[in-house]
């Protein structure tokens, strides 16, 4: 027999007070979950912490400015004693336990009427656990409950959203741990799944046996053909009644095609929605150490696709004015026309001993990472034999992440003096 015997009850707080003791950590950690669920609010405290006071002024919760008086608990369905003050949280439980209000304390939940569990929701399951007051224990055992639903190991049989339809999951860079968690369950629940040779492709191991998996890649080739064949596939599927996801690298909006297939659906009255996904201009130099942005660096970041050479009659691009700015340069599909693009950036006005990285491969096993000069690229990209997928970042942000080969220049130190790579 447990010592402590509890008995777990989902509270339906919606629309119902519930008085929470205390503006601290505990109360900061407690707040949004109840105003999640739509409880009415009220918390009674002289101080509160920043981010409490934010949830105030944004009208979710009330909030009573002095210490705490019995009569707050009038009218409450629930309690939160969560000051740092025992007497205060001895005082709140008696005046709960006069009113049979039930109530949580922070500071001694052997004196407490009620306890919170480990919470965690997945797909419409909330779960909830609770402990011989070892919080950390409930709180593992609650997260591998969540990870054994996410992963699809704990087969617990659940309804899928059937609604037919097209779903656009951005899948991140390549790591399969940087899919979103919406887009991952949008994957476990699809019938059909249409890849793109970027996207994560270890994710589509997992899938259940019986999804339909299109392979992009297979499909007849040349630009437009592929494209419209892609957007027959997904739409065909969806009028027959499946849930269809499209899958890519990075983020389906970003040189992605992805608003062409939300077009395509749009016109046969297919519904269809977006799960954005971690896009490789910004996650590939992050993960290998280089920010798009820093304080006192560059205060402006561009990503341009290098997939036509500067000149080039479809080419929407005016590289001579990216050359005279001073921020950084992301370079997509560039690897091919970046020794093109470098000249025409110097020639706009871009400094030759511009600091650049090639991230190739960013965050699989293979990742690399080349450094040069905007004035030495193409030499560099030569010698290093740099192939596709590769994440071109030009600016002085790379010399904030390598100053040691940078000459040491230091955050804010200027775009002059660059030792030759
Ligand atoms: N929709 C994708 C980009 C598709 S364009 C996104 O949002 O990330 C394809 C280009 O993306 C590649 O040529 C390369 O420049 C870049 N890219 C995508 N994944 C990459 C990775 N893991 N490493 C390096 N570059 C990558």
């Amino acid at each position: 027999m447990d010592e402590f015997p509890t008995y777990p009850s989902g509270l339906r707080l919606t629309g119902r007070r519930v008085v929470v003791v205390g503006g601290g950590h505990v109360a900061q950690r407690r707040v949004p979950h109840l105003i999640a669920v739509g409880a009415d609010v009220h918390l009674v405290s002289p101080e509160v912490t920043p981010a409490i006071e934010g949830m105030i002024g944004a009208g979710e919760v009330t909030w009573q400015e002095r210490g705490f008086e019995d009569a707050d608990l009038d009218g409450a369905w629930y309690v939160i004693a969560a000051t740092a003050d025992t007497a205060v949280n001895e005082q709140v439980s008696a005046a709960a336990e006069t009113r049979r209000i039930f109530c949580v304390r922070s500071d001694d939940a052997t004196q407490a009427t009620a306890w919170t569990p480990a919470v965690g929701r997945h797909a419409g399951v909330t779960v909830g656990v609770l402990s011989q007051r070892d919080p950390r224990r409930s709180a593992a055992v609650r997260d591998e409950i969540l990870e054994g639903l996410r992963e699809g190991t704990l087969a617990a049989r659940h309804e899928k959203d059937r609604t037919p339809g097209v779903v656009l999951v951005g899948g991140g860079p390549g790591d399969p741990e940087l899919i979103s968690v919406a887009g991952r369950k949008a994957l476990m629940e699809a019938d059909v799944v249409v890849a793109d040779r970027l996207a994560p492709r270890e994710l589509l191991g997992d899938l259940p046996a019986d999804v339909e998996l299109i392979d992009v890649a297979k499909l007849p080739r040349g630009r437009s053909a592929q494209q419209e064949e892609i957007n027959r596939v997904i739409v065909d599927r969806a009028l027959a009644g499946k849930v269809v996801v499209r899958f890519k690298g990075g983020d389906n909006f970003v040189f992605g095609r992805g608003y062409e297939e939300v077009l395509a659906c749009r016109e046969a009255g297919v519904p269809v929605t977006v799960i954005p996904g971690l896009t490789s201009p910004i996650a590939v130099p992050a993960v290998a150490g280089i920010p798009v942005t820093h304080r006192g660096v560059a205060h402006e970041f561009t990503v341009i696709s290098g997939h036509l050479p500067p000149g080039h009659p479809e080419s929407l691009t005016n590289w001579s004015a990216v050359g005279a700015q001073t921020g950084t340069v992301v370079l997509m599909m560039a690897v091919e026309n970046a020794p093109a693009i470098a000249t025409a950036l110097i020639e706009g006005g871009r400094s030759a001993s511009t600091p650049v990285a090639v991230v190739c491969d960013g965050t699989m096993p293979g990742e690399r990472t080349v450094l040069a000069t905007l004035g030495g690229l193409a030499t560099a990209l030569a010698e290093n034999g740099v192939r596709p997928p590769a994440i071109i970042v030009i600016g002085e942000v790379v010399a904030v992440a390598h100053p040691a080969v940078f000459g040491g220049r230091a955050a804010g130190e200027g775009r002059t003096g660059a030792s030759r790579l």
